[in-house]
């Protein structure tokens, strides 16, 4: 089984979360077209059983491209979408073809923490984390109850996985990454979580001290 992230030519400091979960979920690999567009050819050197694809619509025709392309090279494989809990990423939403692969699981602090090192583009992402210049992503919550017109999230329940475990998540990282600003979010969190907060006040301080570094999921 192997994965890949369409080209969506837009917020290549994103890593595709969704397919994150998944890769973790299914231990797969993944060729990141998004933050990594070259060489165009690599997904095309071997074959797979199973090629998932994660599919937006700003990504609509590169996926059918693959899709298309791969179908030719290897009659024998399989090409199916690959869809999970998180519905929209960015303001746009994950769409599907006929034949998707279902990541059946629902968002919690079940959910192992996302293996982002399955990317093949996870260098890129490192190296821009570690100096500071992009953002470690952290999926606190899904959903949002404001009504931004473009945006496929807007007016929908929000749920989210506890502070203590988007701490443990964001330790972990500190750890990997030994970047300064996960270290001071994670820190100011952990603090304030010992101060016995009520879970509201925990949620608002954890929103907030993800805010400085961007990691507001
Ligand atoms: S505030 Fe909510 S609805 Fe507006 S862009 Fe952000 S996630 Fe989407």
């Amino acid at each position: 089984m192997l994965f890949v992230n369409p080209d969506a030519h837009s917020n290549r400091d994103i890593p595709n979360l969704s397919l994150a979960y998944a890769a973790t979920y299914f231990k797969s690999r993944v060729i990141d077209y998004n933050t990594l567009p070259e060489p165009i050819n690599r997904l095309y050197t071997g074959e797979t059983d199973i090629l998932g694809v994660s599919i937006q619509s700003r990504s609509y025709s590169h996926a059918n491209s693959i899709k298309r392309k791969y179908e030719e090279l290897f009659p024998d494989a399989t090409v199916k979408s690959i869809n999970g809990f998180m519905d929209v990423l960015c303001c746009y939403p994950f769409l599907q073809w006929d034949d998707t692969l279902n990541f059946d699981v629902p968002f919690s602090d079940e959910l192992p923490f996302p293996e982002y090192e399955r990317f093949d583009s996870f260098d890129t992402f490192f190296k821009n984390w570690k100096s500071g210049h992009w953002h470690y992503p952290v999926v606190t919550s899904l959903g949002c109850p404001f009504l931004c017109t473009y945006c496929a999230s807007r007016n929908r329940k929000w749920i989210s996985r506890s502070p203590e475990n988007c701490v443990k998540e964001l330790k972990q990282a500190k750890e990997a990454i030994k970047a300064e600003a996960v270290e001071l979010a994670m820190e100011l969190a952990e603090k304030k979580l010992k101060e016995k907060l009520t879970k509201e006040e925990q949620e608002k301080l954890l929103e907030d001290s993800l805010t400085k570094i961007g990691g507001k999921g």
